[in-house]
């Protein structure tokens, strides 16, 4: 429909999670008639964005250091670590200053379906973290949907030989959804009403 420029503009947007072909062409539009300063401030923050955040070496968060400000807080608990999918749901339980242990970033959940398997998520830096010996309680805070349920189910037996407690956010959270749209107070409760995972 459109040429050039334009269109490779409206083709990279669409390209980008949560944006159809109309959304692209609106904001394709919007940053045409946009003022210039906007526009670069914004590519200044894309560029600044892949210059300097980067995943933290230890648990996988986001950073703009080699560590994360948890992974450098010596307040948190180092025997109790807490794995998440994604670093926007340690954002979520931040939130709920429920918790004060650490955490561990996996990149993603086990799904066939999408071809992801345990090799293409930070599951060996999670073995390697807990054969330092310093981990007593592994909370699996995988979202509570099929991928999250199966790759908390997987690391739980992956474990088991390691005689650590294993726990999993009370249910309350909404089935089927994801960690980072669960309220605070829902997933606060959650976490303090965590269960023993037994396989
Ligand atoms: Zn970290």
């Amino acid at each position: 429909m459109f040429d050039g420029i334009l269109a490779d503009l409206i083709d990279e947007l669409g390209r980008l999670p949560g944006i159809g072909p109309k959304g692209a062409q609106r904001i394709a539009f919007h940053l045409l008639s946009a003022d210039p300063a906007d526009v670069r401030r914004l590519v200044a923050a894309i560029s600044r964005l892949k210059e300097k955040v980067r995943f933290c070496e230890l648990c996988g968060n986001v950073t703009e250091d080699q560590r994360c400000r948890i992974c450098r807080d010596p307040r948190r608990d180092p025997t109790v670590l807490c794995v998440v999918e994604e670093a926007k749901d340690v954002v979520a339980i931040e939130r709920t200053r429920e918790f004060r242990g650490r955490y561990h970033v996996l990149g993603g959940a086990i799904s066939p379906i999408d071809g992801v398997g345990p090799d293409d998520l930070r599951v060996r830096e999670l073995m390697a973290r807990l054969a330092g010996g310093e981990v007593s309680e592994l909370i699996l805070a995988t979202d509570p949907n099929l991928e999250g349920e199966a790759t908390a189910a997987y690391l739980a037996r992956l474990v088991k030989p390691m005689g650590l407690k294993v726990t999993r956010p009370a249910s309350g959270l909404p089935v089927g959804g994801d960690l980072e749209y669960a309220d605070e107070i829902t997933l606060g409760r959650a976490f303090e009403g965590r269960r023993l995972l037994d396989v």
